[in-house]
């Protein structure tokens, strides 16, 4: 290992190669804090050159390689397990010029989501996905993961955003093309083949992103309601008559008596409601006159019968202020315990039973488990979270995982597999599907070098 280490320092520096258990630390254990394992070494690369180089290194010398962006995804799947290298991306975060005619921009995989942001704004563009990890996600775990977030109803997933990318193979070996074109069907699409695949089949070093038009004129609506089945026929009349329409999120009374307690923010509604529904509108000032997206909104919302109480913002610190209730879940939860968390989607005929239904299932197994949900309700998205049962017992997360396929639902709406969900793969794929995936993975990563044990486990390679 110390002539490795030498060799690993030369190509990206001695302060770049962290051994100090100190210093590794931080990259150790994941947001949730449920998920960590020891390293021996991080090491932090600043161009594409330098992460090719250390691949190489790392495969002559058989190391297995965890990818890391920020560090803020909630699977498991960006910290060591036992013994890997931890190769920390954020150096990459070079952000180049926007081109502000076509709304396009080339970002190092490291750059965050909120620094991308600070420089297309003022080019009158934006980033389509959004989510409350802005400050620290990277571009490349977002790519990596497929993060979906607040506005995927307008905009779509994070591979929607992606025009192309470069990347780096387990060998060394540089893949896709930087600068991409938006239209260039020249075999397959890398970024097509690398979202979503959480770091197992090669490390995003550079990404060729397609902006959105800068919404200039905002309204966030918060809005109470009775049930699930009155907020889902809420959410049809909206995306029906507003095109403006950004985001639909979810909440529930006893979730935002949590963020209260913790926030020291007051109930914001006049009302108590069961369930509360964060909505956003935006137009783009160049493609409307004014105040569409607010007019439009207070419109529908005057409209809706089974609207119970609302609370309207359009200006920026108003908005922020209703938004909080929504996106101060996850961490409000994380103060409460280690959280099981578990992101499906569910069919919406089913959503309604599924919210009841998902505590009972709970219930049978932990009867003192605490259970909080919130999601992106537009997409079936529901983030399930238990506190209570111990971090290693996965007796919660199967049962809730079955109920979900049971339902026609998905195991992990956006958040991944990592190795949270790794043993629950076989419930919602076939071994079809499984096979291809590891065929693929073999096929870039053929001496499993990257990320092992994440999405498949490690026992289920082919050797
Ligand atoms: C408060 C909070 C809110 C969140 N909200 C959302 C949400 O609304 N929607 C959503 O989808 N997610 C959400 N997340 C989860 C998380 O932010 C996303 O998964 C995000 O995309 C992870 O980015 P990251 O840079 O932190 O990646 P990391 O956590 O560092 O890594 C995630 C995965 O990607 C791999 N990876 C990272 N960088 C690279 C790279 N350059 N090349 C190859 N593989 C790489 C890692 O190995 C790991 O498997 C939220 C998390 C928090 C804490």
């Amino acid at each position: 290992m110390p002539s490795v280490l030498g060799r690993l320092r030369s190509v990206v520096g001695d302060e770049h190669v962290l051994t100090d258990p100190d210093l590794c630390a931080p990259y150790e254990t994941d947001w949730t804090g449920r998920f960590h394992g020891h390293t021996h070494s991080v090491v932090r690369p600043a161009t594409t050159a330098e992460v090719s180089e250390v691949l190489r290194i790392c495969a002559a010398h058989g190391i297995p390689v965890v990818p890391q962006g920020g560090n803020t995804g909630l699977v498991g799947g960006s910290v060591p397990r036992g013994g890997e290298l931890v190769l920390s991306l954020r150096r990459l975060d070079e952000i180049g010029p926007v081109d502000a005619d076509h709304g396009e921009v080339v970002v190092g995989a490291g750059a965050t989501l909120a620094a991308v942001r600070d420089a297309a704004v003022p080019a009158g563009w934006d980033v389509g996905v959004d989510l409350a990890a802005r400050d620290s996600a990277t571009i490349g775990g977002m790519v990596a993961t497929n993060a979906g977030g607040s506005q995927l109803i307008r905009y779509g997933a994070m591979s929607r955003q992606v025009i192309g990318l470069e990347a780096v193979r387990a060998d060394g070996t540089v893949i896709g093309r930087i600068p991409a074109l938006r239209k260039d069907n020249v075999g397959y699409h890398w970024s097509g083949v690398l979202a979503g695949s959480e770091g197992t089949l090669a490390v995003i070093t550079r990404v060729h992103l397609a902006l959105v038009p800068l919404m200039t004129d905002r309204a966030v609506a918060l809005v109470g309601v009775d049930d699930v089945e009155t907020a889902l026929r809420l959410v049809g009349r909206l995306r029906r008559s507003l095109p403006s329409l950004l985001s639909v999120e979810a909440c529930f009374a006893e979730g935002v008596d949590l963020v209260c307690d913790h926030t020291g923010m007051p109930w914001p509604l006049e009302t108590r409601t069961p369930v509360l529904l964060t909505i956003e509108c935006g137009t783009s000032r160049a493609a409307s006159s004014g105040d569409e997206a607010v007019d439009g909104l207070l419109e529908v919302l005057g409209e809706a019968d089974e609207v119970r109480a609302s609370a309207v913002a359009t200006d920026e610190a108003g908005r922020a202020r209703l938004w909080a209730y929504r996106d101060r879940h996850t961490e409000t939860v994380s103060t409460l315990g280690v959280p099981h968390k578990l992101d499906v989607t569910i069919p919406f005929d089913a959503l309604a039973a599924f919210h009841d239904e998902v505590v009972e299932r709970v219930h049978a197994i932990a009867p003192d488990a605490r259970v909080v949900q919130y999601g992106h309700l537009a997409d079936g998205n529901i983030h399930v979270n238990i506190l209570g049962p111990d971090p290693d017992d996965d007796a919660v997360d199967e049962a809730v995982l079955r109920l979900v396929v049971e339902v026609g639902g998905s195991i992990s709406a956006e958040h991944g597999i990592g190795i949270a969900k790794r043993d629950s793969l076989a419930l919602a794929r076939s071994a079809g599907d499984i096979a291809a995936m590891r065929d693929l993975k073999h096929g870039l990563d053929p001496t499993v070098l990257l990320n092992p044990g994440v999405i498949f486990s490690t026992a289920t390679y082919r050797t």
